[in-house]
């Protein structure tokens, strides 16, 4: 970058307002009210290129939206409300602050949507690639926070959204395939995925929702982190995993295993939970299976060969 760090800094602060009471970038700390009765709640991912994203294939922006938009899915995760993030960068030489100005704005745009101001973060250089660490501060009403460990034998194993469409993409990027109306829709999935917030909300004030978590690697993968932390094990139906029209129409087209993207493809982003059969929720959502007694993860369906591999812990 040619300005220097300073200059980057304030050129952040400027693009982003502060609710009234908070105190963001400018100090040593951010200062943050807090309200009696509520938990905070923290998480932190850290992308790194060559590792998480590709600087050749997504544009600044498509990275600067999912590096906010993956951590606000584990607020959604949590069921809670974000408040504000941190953003702390290591910029290599070779990127410069067109490239920067680029990811905050996609930065900007996923947090406007959620209406979460950055709050703070740091600025260094890299001699290494490009690193990116994003905090995300949120809360929800104490000790209500919907953890992994919730599950109970009995319950129905729910999905929100589709599954498989932004494994579907990034096999479509990876392949150069041509790029459709569908194609792009997929691609799209991939670079901007929305967390499911406002359905984590409505998740942890429904009774009978158990545990609760987001989908980042798939939910053959996903799905035994509950089943681990419950004690508990699974039954699922490959025929009843949501599929778009999107991906159907392609995957016919192409010859992809749309139920194999959907079971094992990561970073959908979509909240998978367990609830009790007889709770009705105020939002769409899918049953794929069930919470068993007995451990180890079941698959059933028309072609679950594939996913034979992911029956063992
Ligand atoms: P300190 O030396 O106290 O760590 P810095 O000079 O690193 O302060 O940062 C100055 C202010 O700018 C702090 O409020 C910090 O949170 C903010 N800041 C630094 N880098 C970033 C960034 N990449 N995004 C958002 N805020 C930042
Ligand atoms: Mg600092």
């Amino acid at each position: 970058m040619n300005i220097g760090e300073f200059e980057f800094i304030e050129r952040i602060k400027a693009g982003f307002n502060l609710p009234e009471g908070m105190t963001g970038i400018g100090d040593d700390c951010a200062v943050i009210p807090q309200a009696s009765g509520l938990d905070t709640i923290v998480t932190t991912d850290l992308l790194v290129e060559g590792v998480h994203f590709l600087m050749e294939d997504a544009s600044p922006e498509d990275i600067g939206w999912k590096s906010a938009a993956v951590n606000l899915s584990d607020i959604a995760a949590m069921g809670g409300k974000p408040v504000a993030t941190f953003l702390s960068v290591a910029i290599p030489g070779s990127v410069d602050e067109s490239w920067m100005a680029r990811f905050i704005e996609g930065y900007k745009q996923l947090s406007d949507i959620f209406k979460v101001p950055l709050a703070g973060g740091d600025t260094t250089s890299s001699k290494g690639g490009l690193s990116i660490c994003v905090t995300v501060l949120g809360q929800l009403p104490s000790g209500k926070a919907k953890l992994r460990s919730s599950a109970v034998a009995g319950d129905q194993i729910c999905v929100t959204g589709f599954l498989g469409d932004s494994a579907a993409g990034l096999k479509a990027i990876l392949e150069g395939s041509e790029k459709t109306t569908d194609m792009e829709t997929l691609v799209r999935r991939h670079y901007r995925p929305l967390p499911r917030i406002a359905e984590g909300q409505m998740l942890l004030s429904s009774s009978g929702v158990h545990a609760l978590m987001d989908i980042s690697d798939g939910i053959a993968s996903d799905l035994k982190h509950i089943l681990e932390a419950s004690g508990v094990g699974a039954v699922i139906d490959t025929d009843s995993l949501p599929i778009s029209p999107e991906l159907s129409r392609v995957a016919a087209e192409k010859g992809w295993d749309a139920y194999r993207l959907a079971a094992c493809g990561g970073e959908d982003y979509e909240l998978l939970f367990t609830k009790d059969p007889a709770a009705s929720l105020p939002l769409d959502y899918t049953v794929v299976g069930k919470i068993t007694k007995i451990p180890g993860l079941i698959w059933k369906g028309s072609d679950t060969t594939d996913y034979k591999g992911f029956t063992h812990f």
